[in-house]
């Protein structure tokens, strides 16, 4: 299972996010998707091998194209290998789109207070409920970052998370318990489980460690403890060629 997201100055592009996904074959999957975001999010999800997902963005009318943009590969845990499990999962309104792996243990009693609050879910997942706990908070009036820093603290069990939000033009980024990397290049910003996914564009990586936030877009990135506070990451760079 794996993620990636990135923010480039020259947009995000398919290319990108699909070819990260290739390099994160490794860890197994069995479903992939990607979301694109610029003024509104495209999804574009299916189950089965990346081929998959390759075929349905051949076939669709647009291309999906966006400032920003996140990929994942889905190890099920919760709900079958099917499209509509697959990630991204978004929100009520559509504007929002989140990627994840790992479990979120308190996802029954938080899907049954959202559902008693109205929303509506289209999947079996765990994950369904971040979108929409993000929602929750858009609503009452949180800015993106604040929205998405209160939802995870909502969360028990593990996970890296990738959250896109359309007309915003970052992507941001949450981990507990499962690995997360970002990825420093002179004209765009990655995220993912494992440097390969960047190897290609960039050498310098900053590694979140437990209860981090981060914070990419195309001209820099910031990463933040539990508390909002900046931490002093160090970069570090590889040194194994791509
Ligand atoms: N628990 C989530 C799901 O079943 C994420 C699984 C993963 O790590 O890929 O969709």
């Amino acid at each position: 299972c794996g993620i990636i997201g990135c923010a480039g100055r020259g947009g995000a592009t398919l290319d990108t996010l699909v070819h990260g996904l290739s390099k994160l074959e490794y860890r197994g999957y069995d479903s992939a998707g990607v979301a694109l975001s610029g003024s509104e999010v495209r999804v574009e999800k299916r189950a089965g091998e990346l081929d998959a997902l390759r075929a349905a963005l051949d076939d669709a009318d647009e291309d999906l194209t966006g400032s920003v943009g996140v990929g994942h590969t889905r190890w099920s845990t919760h709900g079958p290998p099917t499209d509509e499990n697959a990630h991204p999962h978004r929100d009520c309104t559509g504007e929002v789109a989140v990627v994840h792996n790992g479990i979120i243990e308190n996802y029954q009693e938080l899907r049954d207070r959202l559902t008693d609050a109205g929303h509506e879910f289209e999947s079996d997942t765990d994950t369904e409920v971040v979108p929409h706990l993000i929602e929750e908070r858009l609503m009452a009036g949180d800015d993106p970052e604040t929205a998405i820093r209160a939802a995870v603290d909502q969360l028990d069990g593990s996970y890296a998370i990738a959250v896109v939000v359309a007309g915003v033009d970052r992507v941001f980024a949450a981990r507990n318990d499962s690995p997360l990397v970002l990825g420093i290049a002179d004209d765009a910003h990655f995220l993912a489980s494992d440097v390969p996914a960047f190897r290609e564009f960039t050498d310098r990586v900053v590694y979140l460690e437990d209860g981090e936030f981060a914070v990419i877009d195309a001209d820099g990135w910031r990463v933040t403890d539990g508390a909002g506070a900046l931490v002093d990451k160090r970069v570090h760079a590889v040194d194994w060629d791509p």
